[in-house]
């Protein structure tokens, strides 16, 4: 933002705005309270409460204004003369608070509110302490919402916070007005329960306790908690929290401030997914497999076995024999250490941090025409695009913060343009395009768009441009939107809504495949417009900047420049193999037994596996690799279904226990603001002490034994976190990188016909999968996982909302309660990949290999056999 402009006197005291700053918002820039309840800086803006009045001595223009003004929508004018302060106004204050508590509950020793509650808060400061008032008060029936937010209307001061929020940043609109006159009420609408996964965010807003949070409801007072902030863990976004905590247990989550990623909101994953952190699924001790179970063990006794069967199959097979899966559930100074551990301990360039193969397309088709991962987009251009392109994303679903900023981008005017299969709900009613392709075919239609704009004047150019342009002077289309089950109309919309320039795109889970992320890539160069990528995994981007990848070292050098490998020889003490390693697919491949090397040798038989769930996290459920592994280790803070096959095992801390940095998915470093750690009874070392433990058991010491040491490591070999990490300012640093991209047209996948049954596609739903989600049991609250069906295939099959579907998937009978969803196509079934705790904590995976379009099945109503579609 731009320095403030405009100066003026509040109290006599001389003050700048920015043009069209209010005179509150630029008060409370300044440090100078004056009472306010209805005023947010992030909602727009109503004057209704009357707390916030303020005597304009001087518009600016010589002349007073009469009345008093209230000062949350009075802009600021050159020369103006403000007062908050004087007699006229203290006693404006004084009723406009006397007023306000006519009808207010004094139960403040029993609501949750106490201790941080504006109205008491600033009814001591502005305005008489005693009641005069001994009318009995007006009082609402009892309400639900839903499970995590208790109503209490009784105490609602009318100041539309949660009706503005609900309008304008969640759109859901649930929350309004009912009733007139004096039994006016905020209300749900059709007192429906709330559904929004971003509901909590009225908790924080709601400047009394008429909207207190349920799962915390009286387990402490604030003033017996300590809070950290920090970003959240959850997802790959990094939004801005704060942690509070007692007596070594978290209580709650709120939100913090971040203007460049989450304003002031964050989802309810990250409000109430930390229960996971004390959930019953925690790995809480090393455990040794023996006579075929796991048993207790010392963590010395752990380290001794697990450097015994390393060494033993590093002697027959050399370093090559073991792998390293994971690291983007970890700390940036984890991923490094791992990386260290695995390469130059272990002897083994076999290591990778993206274990689900849409993470391998991803980032592969970023390195092939940017030579780097991340760095291209940011969230901020989102939420400021004038078109936003979402392609195989469902914000909402995945990266619910992503889903805000692209609704604040169409509340300045924006066009939103999504490519997926289903028809995803932004809460929107205008200037929403929907190309609804058939999944798997994402890259059709976005080479469809290619050429549609570069017939509308696009101009292709730069490094490859000679290929690309042949590659769209084939392409239809029409033909291209036909084959891929697309509106050629809503393509040629968006074409134009795309040609007017300003726009960013994201690229969601949905990007299963190379070809649709090289398009992806090839439209934003096109375009030259940003693209953000969005996994999953919460740390992905810092554990490929930390190298957790075959072929690339930390800071994005490869393994095959020498230098780099001496640097890091240099950094961590001993040399690494040149060799270069396997990927995910490749290590996965490899133990299973599908080697294309020579015979026996270089295949690869072990695996250490930090923080990473394939059995649980994969569409082919790596079932048959973990069973042909001779040794494997698992480092988790939870169970996961991979863990069946673990012949070690080590606990690790969650990321609210750790100290260190992560680098969310638009490369922004943040420093962890860690709220606790693990519980004595735990004594869980952070990761990097446990490489150290069994490297020292294998007599192959490491360096780095201390956090600083191991961020001096990470500065030294990935310079542009150096100054990152030196400084790192509260809303962290963002490491962006710049520079047009290669184009690369790729090939198309095959065009499919149509088929009879259903196809299912499985897509990650933040809180449903994987072992973290399936542990928090706060989020037991939220929509369970559902097979979810169109309604005239829920209707041809006779099955209804909630009753039990029956399927075959992965070789193995599947129940799950089915969903009737508008959203879906005829023919397409969607349901949460991964690990589901509606199945027992078993993955939902097809069990093949992975499949862009999606896999065959045949759905019947578990209740009625014969009824098949
Ligand atoms: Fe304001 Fe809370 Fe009442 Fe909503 S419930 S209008 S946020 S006081
Ligand atoms: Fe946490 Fe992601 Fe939700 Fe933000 S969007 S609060 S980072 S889970």
């Amino acid at each position: 933002m731009a320095e403030p402009d405009i100066t003026f006197t509040l109290n006599g005291r001389t003050l700048t705005a920015h043009k069209g700053e209010t005179v509150l918002a630029a008060a409370l820039r300044a440090g100078i309270h004056i009472p306010h309840f209805c005023y947010h800086k992030y909602l727009s803006i109503v004057g209704q409460c009357r707390a916030c009045l303020v005597e304009v001595l001087d518009a600016g223009n010589g002349r007073a204004i009469p009345k008093l003004q209230t000062s949350c929508s009075t802009p600021v004018a050159e020369g103006m003369k403000v007062s908050s302060g004087n007699e006229r106004v203290l006693a404006a204050h004084e009723s406009v608070f006397e007023f306000l508590l006519k009808n207010h509950p004094l139960d403040c020793p029993v609501c949750d509110q106490g201790g941080e509650c504006p109205l008491q808060d600033q009814t001591m400061a502005y305005a008489r302490a005693l009641s005069r008032t001994h009318e009995v008060r007006r009082t609402y029936p009892p309400k639900e919402i839903n499970p995590y937010i208790r109503p209490d209307m009784n105490r609602c001061v009318h100041c539309t916070c949660c009706i503005r929020f609900s309008q304008e940043i969640d759109g859901g609109g649930e929350f309004g007005w009912a009733n007139r006159g004096d039994r006016t009420e905020v209300g749900i609408f059709a007192d429906l329960p709330l559904s929004s996964i971003v509901s909590g965010n009225v908790i924080d807003i709601c400047p009394v306790g008429a909207l207190t949070d349920e799962k915390y409801r009286f387990t402490a007072r604030v003033w017996e908690m300590e809070d950290a902030e920090g970003p959240c863990t959850l997802c790959s976004v990094g939004c801005r929290q704060r942690v509070w905590t007692m007596d070594g247990e978290i209580k709650r989550v709120t939100a913090g401030e971040n203007p460049a990623v989450n304003d002031t909101w964050i989802c309810d994953v990250g409000r109430f997914g930390w229960s996971a952190v004390h959930g019953l699924e925690r790995i809480r001790q090393p455990m040794i497999r023996e006579g075929g179970a796991l048993r207790p063990a010392s963590w010395e006794e752990a380290f001794g076995e697990a450097a015994r069967r390393f060494a033993a199959l590093a002697e027959r097979g050399g370093g090559a024999a073991i792998a390293g899966l994971g690291g983007a559930w970890g700390a940036n100074e984890d991923a490094l250490q791992f990386g260290a551990f695995v390469r130059t301990v272990l002897g083994s360039n076999h290591l990778d941090c993206r274990v689900h193969p849409r993470d391998i397309a991803q980032s592969e088709a970023q390195r092939a025409a940017f030579g780097a991962v991340g760095g291209f987009g940011s969230i901020k251009r989102i939420g400021r695009a004038k078109t936003v392109l979402l392609v195989g994303a469902d914000p909402f679903e995945e990266h619910p913060i992503l889903a805000l900023q692209a609704r604040k981008a169409h509340r300045e005017g924006a066009t939103l343009i999504s490519l997926h299969p289903r028809r995803i709900d932004l809460r929107v009613h205008s200037r929403m395009i929907h190309l609804t392709p058939l999944p798997g075919q994402e890259a059709r239609v976005l080479r469809a768009l290619a050429r549609a704009l570069a017939d509308a004047g696009a101009r292709v150019e730069g490094e490859g441009a000679e290929g690309y342009r042949a590659a769209l002077a084939g392409a239809d289309p029409a033909a291209l939107c036909r084959e891929a089950g697309a509106d050629a109309e809503d393509l040629a919309a968006a074409a134009r809504a795309l040609g007017e320039g300003g726009a960013a795109i994201l690229a969601g889970p949905g990007v299963r495949d190379s070809a649709a992320a090289a398009e992806a890539v090839n439209l934003a160069n096109l375009l030259e417009a940003e693209i953000l990528f969005a996994p999953a995994e919460p740390n992905m981007q810092g554990a490929l900047d930390m190298g957790l990848h075959p072929e690339i070292l930390p800071g994005g050098r490869p393994l095959s420049d020498a230098g780099a490998r001496e640097a890091c020889a240099a950094a961590w003490g001993r040399a690494l193999p040149d060799a270069p390693g396997l990927s995910s697919e490749g290590i996965l491949g490899s133990l299973a037994g599908k080697w294309e090397g020579k015979g026996e040798e270089g295949r690869v038989r072990a695996l250490y596996l930090f923080g990473a769930d394939p059995v649980g996290g994969r569409p082919d459920g790596a079932r048959a690799a973990l069973e042909a592994a001779e040794f494997v280790v698992l480092h988790a803070s939870h169970t996961s279904a991979s863990m069946a096959y673990a012949d070690v095992v080590f606990p690790a801390p969650t990321l609210y226990e750790e100290e260190g940095t992560v680098t969310s998915l638009e490369r922004r470093v943040q420093r962890l603001g860690r709220a606790l750690r693990p519980a004595l009874d735990m004594r869980v070392p952070e990761p990097w002490r446990v490489f150290a433990g069994i490297a020292r058991a294998m007599e192959r010491p490491m360096k780095g034994a201390s956090l600083e040491r191991i961020q001096r490591q990470a500065a030294q070999l990935a310079p542009d976190y150096a100054d990152a990490l030196a400084r790192l300012p509260g809303e962290g640093a963002l490491l962006r990188r710049s520079g047009r991209g290669a184009l690369r047209p790729a090939e198309l996948p095959p065009a499919r016909g149509e088929e009879g049954g259903l196809r299912l596609v499985l897509s990650p739903a933040l809180w449903l999968s994987g072992p973290f989600f399936s542990s928090a049991y706060h989020l037991w609250d939220m929509p369970g996982a559902a097979l979810r069906l169109s309604p005239p295939d829920a209707d041809r099959i006779g099955i209804g909302e909630g009753e039990e579907a029956e399927f075959e998937l992965g070789g193995r009978t599947v129940r799950l309660p089915a969903r009737v969803d508008a959203t879906l196509p005829v023919g397409l079934a969607w349901a949460p990949e991964g690990t589901l705790r509606a199945l027992g904590g078993e993955a939902l995976s097809p069990g093949g290999a992975p499949d862009a379009g999606g896999v065959s099945i045949r759905v019947r109503a578990a209740a009625r056999a014969g009824s098949e579609a």
